[in-house]
């Protein structure tokens, strides 16, 4: 927090919206079958592009971010061509963060060398688990030994910041399994580590399955258990865990996930991104086929920024909201919490005139703590934070 944000450094978010196959738990906007669309989308995301640039975004990107979807289903020409329409179009920081998500088995060495060459210096790798059994209950296209094996290329190839995400809560997991799958992780020492507890979405196999009772319901109370057992155990190792979900070595905290949590600006782009720029908050349109039809007949048109022809469902944030929406997310952030110095200088009000009552109060109940000019949740308060949040919103 600190400048407004027309001067906040701005991030990029690319929907890679083509899946091979289709997950059990997954709600994400993705679709599979559709890869021979690949070509046309990659021309209607470069279309996109330039389209919120000549809106003149004046200051520079320093992440961007693939994601999906599956981003290694492209080609390192289509790559190519992304980051040429990027590079051309909007200024962008020489040390900007700039990740892939990967599927494990979509990777080669020559791949890796290739992403490399484009400019990706960040993979953040969908492992999920390194349990069998719970890889197929998932419909994963990889097994644990696919990660082992690419690994050495990974680094060979010259990637040293590589995340890896995990699942925790799934059904019929033991804390053995899912310590089974953290010390796999840390065998591999990887230098970001992202945990999501399994959410059973609407429309998911996995949900219908749960509710037909053809599998076992994932437990709250194991799953709460597993969190605590990652906790520590990713503390012994050396990674910090500055966001609820995100642990890091010292000085890799992913500065993309930094960006959401401090509530700063983001371009989305492709079909179902999200955005959060010029005071709008934004989506895309889902489908790929629209999305491309879209983009097709509107692009040479001028849009205010960062509005494209894919833009719909955009809300103007008002001072209120995005105060409030700044102190949910920006609570989410272990150590950093919220500065109330840049907390002030971004809303032009300290923040106890504003909610000093509520402060006080969960300060009182220890479930708040305020540190070296931050305000931040204990570890209690990370378990209670939604009742928390309620009284901020
Ligand atoms: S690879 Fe990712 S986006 Fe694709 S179906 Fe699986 S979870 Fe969903």
């Amino acid at each position: 927090m600190g400048p407004s944000m027309a001067q906040q450094p701005h991030s990029l978010y690319l929907h890679i919206p083509f899946c091979t196959t289709k997950c059990t738990y997954c709600a994400f906007n993705t679709y599979i079958n559709l890869e021979t669309l690949i070509p046309a989308f990659v021309d209607a995301l470069c279309a996109e592009l330039r389209t919120v640039a000549r809106s003149q975004l004046r200051t520079p990107l320093w992440s961007i971010f693939f994601g999906g979807g599956t981003p290694s289903l492209l080609t390192i020409p289509q790559f190519t061509q992304i980051f040429a329409t990027i590079r051309e179009n909007f200024d962008v920081s020489p040390d900007a963060e700039i990740t892939i998500e990967a599927n494990p088995n979509d990777l080669s060495y020559e791949y890796l060398v290739g992403l490399r060459g484009v400019g990706v210096n960040r993979l953040s790798l969908g492992m999920q688990s390194a349990v069998e059994s719970e890889l197929k209950l998932f419909a994963r296209r990889h097994d644990h030994t696919v990660v082992k094996a690419i690994w050495p290329d990974i680094r060979r190839a010259g990637f040293d910041n590589v995340s890896i995400d995990l699942i925790y809560g799934t059904p019929y997991q033991t804390l053995e399994s899912w310590r089974a799958t953290l010390g796999a992780t840390l065998a591999l020492a990887p230098e970001h580590i992202s945990l999501y507890a399994l959410g059973l979405e609407d429309g998911t196999p996995l949900k219908d399955w749960v509710e037909q009772g053809r599998v076992a319901a994932p437990d709250d109370d194991l799953a709460a258990d597993m969190y605590e057992l990652a906790t520590d155990l990713l503390d012994e190792h050396g990674f910090h865990q500055y966001e609820i979900s995100n642990w890091s070595k010292p000085g890799r905290e992913s500065r993309h996930n930094l960006q959401y949590w401090r509530n700063w600006p983001y371009i989305g782009v492709g079909p179902g991104a999200h955005g959060f720029a010029g005071g709008v908050r934004y989506a895309t349109i889902l489908a790929p086929q629209r999305y491309i039809a879209a983009m097709q007949s509107g692009a040479d048109t001028d849009y205010p920024f960062p509005r494209t022809p894919a833009t719909v469902d955009e809300v103007e944030v008002d001072p209120d909201a995005e105060i409030a929406e700044t102190l949910i997310m920006s609570l989410r952030l272990i150590e950093e919490g919220i500065s109330l110095a840049n907390f002030e200088s971004r809303f032009g009000r300290p923040l106890h005139a504003i909610h000093g009552d509520t402060i006080t109060k969960y300060t009182g109940y220890g479930l708040l703590e305020e540190s070296n000019g931050r305000l931040h949740l204990t570890r209690r308060g990370r378990l209670l934070s939604n009742m928390i949040f309620r009284e901020l919103v």
